[in-house]
Parts: structure tokens; C-alpha cells; sequence
């Protein structure tokens, strides 16, 4: 008896007795996840060393220690991805220039489509670095009071919520070509001015009751859906992919592309830093900041995640509404009023699942199948696929580009070269 009661928790209304998830061993499905998120920041940081040595090789012409140019990099140019993603679906062919940044890209889309945004919570350095500075913030939020608490919480989402009410129209307008920058030199323009400030204003001014947060978080979320349209418009439909061609054999910028980004990183501007600094302190005291908000990325496998059939299921029957899942969900989806997560925002992550108390009652599942999927099985999925996609490509070789060192050494000692400059969107072609 005394087992029983040890073994079962009671629902609410008393009327029944379910079974206590047994838990056998320290392995958890965070702790799992910790190590595939570790081992993939491990390799990320490895690869940015490695590029390093590589660029310092060329800058020096040949007196530092040689290593091989690591593809891996490329994964850092995410306006590149979209271009080498639109010439291969125009042309059949892969970015020659950098074939693995577009393999990197092409593997995040598929994993996405099979596995919903598992690749975010399981892979993405990015993601990984948001989740220790949230989970860090939260130890911080927690040595203060409630009011504190909900204004360190909430100032950066009502602030991404104001200006996305001014960003998102006006980003709408531009891709539907009603305004451009010349616009906003009219007379007229000083007549938006005191709506943009109410714009800001209105979500710090209005009581919860009739802004409530899933507005406010909502609006805040345009930023990202505009980034991707931003790009989505003028790369995936404005650019022809014959031009992409041209592009990738005659553009110098694009030929340094992954030079220019790694220079960016090292002589960061004050602009830079500052930007830099107030999504990190953001990230810090509001969960997954810049992956909620901003990441085009996100955008983009988020919508194709909507297809996936793994699904988190939660068996209404069985629960006793102790809203664990919903407490720990790092996206503020309410599991425990879903029967079925279907959100665009669902990371894959297994917190919810790991901190149901009830037995067989939330899982993640493939919907059709009534077997429960273990998080060891979906990690192997997720990370098997983006590792099995990798070694394809570097067996059929996709993976590195043909430029010779020699070739890298005069660009990466040209680097100053007017022709290397970026022009708002405009790529100077060679003869
Ligand atoms: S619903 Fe569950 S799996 Fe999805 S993000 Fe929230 S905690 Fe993670
Ligand atoms: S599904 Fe959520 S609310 Fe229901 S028992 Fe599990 S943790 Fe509690």
C-alpha cells in the first residue's frame, strides 16, 4: 500500500490514481541534450580556430603554422545560403563557391521538414548560447522580488513589440513597392513621427488585460517572419538564378565573404558592440531572445517544422493539469491545454516531456503511430540526418570548393581592395 501511494499521484479532482513516472537513471533528456548541444559548440568553436589559422596562413603568406580551410565555416553566411539554395532549385547545381555553407542550409531545411525545429535545440550553437544565458538570467531573476522580475522579464519584448508595430509596416510597404528609402526624405514623413512614438509607447502604457502577452509577443515575433520575407522576396523570387551564377564566378565580395564575416567578428564597431551587447543582456532575462524574435532561420524551419509528424501529444485523460510542462517550456507554449503541440515555435526540446510527473502522458509521438518517441531516439534522428547529410556531401564532393590557397592568400592580402567592398545589395562583377 505504502508503495502505491509512493508510486501515484492523485488528480486534482480526486477521483483517480495515476501511475509516477519512474525515473531509473541520472540521464535525462536535458542532460542528453546538454551533451549533443556542448559537443556541437565544441565543434563550431573548433571551426572558427581552425579558419583562423587559415586566414592568419594567407595574411602572412605561408609564415604561421598551415591548416586546411575549414568548409564548415560557410554555415556563418545565411544570406549566401539563400542564395546557393535559390540557384540550386534554378539550376539543379550546387554553389561552387560555398558548397558546404549550402549543404549546412539544405540539411537545417530538411532535418526541419521530418523533425520539426529539432536542429534548433539540439544542434544550433546560437540556440545553445541562448539557452545558458536564460538559464542564467533565471537564477539572476530569482534573487529578486515579483515586480522586479516581471519588468526585467518584460521590458525587452514590449520594446521588440513597439518598434516591430513601426518595422513590420514598413518593411511590408518596401516589399510590396508602395514606399522606398527615398521616402522617407517627403515633408510628409514628419507627420509619422508621433505614431511611431505611440507605437513604443502603447505596449508599455496599456494594463495586461486588454494587451495581453500573447499579443504583445506575437507582434514582437514580425521581426523575424519580416526578416525572412525580406530575404525570401529579394533573393528566392526577385534574383534569377543565371545571375546567381554570375555572381558566385565573378562577384570578389562573395569570393570573401566568409573573410569579411570573420574580420566583422574581430573589429567589431561600437555599433556592433552595442547591438550585440543589448540582444545578449535581452537574451539574458528573456528566454531565447534572439532565436524567438529575430533568427530568419528560425522563421524559416519553424514553417517548414509545421509538416513534420513528430509531435508532442499529451493525453488529457491522464493529466493532472500540475502545468509543469507549460512552467518549463523555453517558447511560453501552454502545453497543458494542447492535446497536440502544434506551434511554430516548438523547439523539440524534450523539457516538457521530461518534467511531466504522470506516466504516459506527454510524449513526443509520431502522429498515426501510438509509440512514444524516446529523446535518444529523436536526438539520433535529428543529429544523425545533419551528420549523414555532411558526409554525403563530402564523399560526392560537395563539401569543399576548388579555390586554391594561393588564390585565398592574394584575396585575404587585397583585402582593403575597393573591388572587395559589399554595396547595398549590389555585387561589383569582375571582367
Ligand atoms: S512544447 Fe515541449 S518540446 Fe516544444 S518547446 Fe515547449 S518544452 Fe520544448
Ligand atoms: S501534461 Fe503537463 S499539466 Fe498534464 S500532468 Fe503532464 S506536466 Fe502536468
Amino acid at each position: 500500500m505504502a508503495s502505491q501511494n509512493e508510486d501515484s499521484l492523485q488528480k486534482s479532482d480526486a477521483s483517480k490514481v495515476y501511475k509516477k513516472k519512474r525515473r531509473s537513471s541520472w540521464m535525462t533528456s536535458l542532460r542528453f541534450r546538454w551533451i549533443s548541444q556542448i559537443s556541437f559548440f565544441i565543434l563550431t568553436i573548433y571551426v572558427g580556430w581552425m579558419f583562423y589559422l587559415f586566414v592568419r596562413y594567407c595574411e602572412t603568406g605561408g609564415a604561421t603554422v598551415f591548416v586546411t580551410r575549414p568548409p564548415g565555416v560557410e554555415a556563418f553566411l545565411p544570406i549566401g545560403a539563400f542564395m546557393g539554395l535559390k540557384y540550386f532549385l534554378g539550376t539543379g547545381n550546387v554553389d561552387p563557391l560555398h558548397p558546404a555553407g549550402f549543404v549546412i542550409f539544405a540539411s537545417i531545411l530538411v532535418t526541419s521538414l521530418l523533425f520539426q525545429r529539432g536542429f534548433c535545440s539540439w544542434i544550433c550553437p546560437v540556440g545553445t548560447i541562448s539557452e545558458w544565458a536564460w538559464r542564467f538570467g533565471d537564477w539572476i531573476k530569482s534573487k529578486f522580488n515579483k515586480g522586479v522580475k516581471y519588468w526585467i522579464e518584460a521590458f525587452p519584448v514590449k520594446l521588440t513589440c513597439g518598434l516591430s508595430l513601426i518595422s513590420t509596416p514598413i518593411v511590408a510597404l518596401m516589399l510590396l513597392e508602395m514606399i522606398s528609402f527615398d521616402s522617407f526624405k517627403s515633408p510628409s514623413m514628419k507627420f509619422i513621427f508621433p505614431l511611431m512614438i505611440a507605437a513604443i509607447i502603447i505596449p508599455f502604457a496599456l494594463p495586461r488585460k486588454i494587451w495581453p502577452f500573447r499579443v504583445e509577443d506575437s507582434i514582437a515575433r514580425a521581426w523575424k517572419y519580416t526578416l525572412l520575407a525580406f530575404f525570401a522576396v529579394n533573393i528566392l523570387i526577385k534574383m534569377p538564378a543565371a545571375q546567381l551564377g554570375l555572381i558566385f564566378a565573378k562577384a570578389p565580395y562573395m569570393k570573401v565573404a566568409d573573410i569579411k564575416m570573420m574580420k566583422f567578428f574581430l573589429d567589431l564597431s561600437i555599433l556592433a558592440i552595442i547591438i550585440l551587447s543589448v540582444l545578449f543582456v535581452f537574451s539574458i532575462f528573456n528566454k531565447n531572445y534572439w532565436c524567438r524574435y529575430f533568427c530568419p532561420y528560425g522563421a524559416l524551419i519553424g514553417i517548414l517544422g509545421w509538416a513534420s509528424i513528430f509531435r508532442i501529444v499529451r493525453n488529457k485523460k491522464t493529466c493532472i493539469d500540475c502545468s509543469k510542462c507549460t512552467v518549463v517550456c523555453p517558447v511560453y507554449i501552454e502545453v497543458e491545454k494542447k492535446n497536440t503541440v502544434y506551434n511554430l515555435e516548438c523547439l523539440g526540446c524534450y523539457d516538457c516531456v521530461d518534467s511531466c510527473p504522470v506516466d504516459d502522458t506527454l510524449d513526443m509521438k509520431i502522429l498515426g503511430f501510438g509509440k512514444k518517441i524516446h529523446y535518444a531516439v529523436y536526438a539520433g534522428l535529428v543529429v544523425g540526418l545533419f551528420v549523414v547529410f555532411m558526409n554525403t556531401a563530402r564523399f560526392t564532393g560537395h563539401w569543399h570548393n576548388n579555390v586554391s590557397v594561393q588564390e585565398y592568400t592574394e584575396w585575404v592580402q587585397n583585402l582593403d581592395d575597393p573591388k572587395f567592398e559589399h554595396q547595398q545589395g549590389e555585387f561589383k562583377l569582375e571582367e
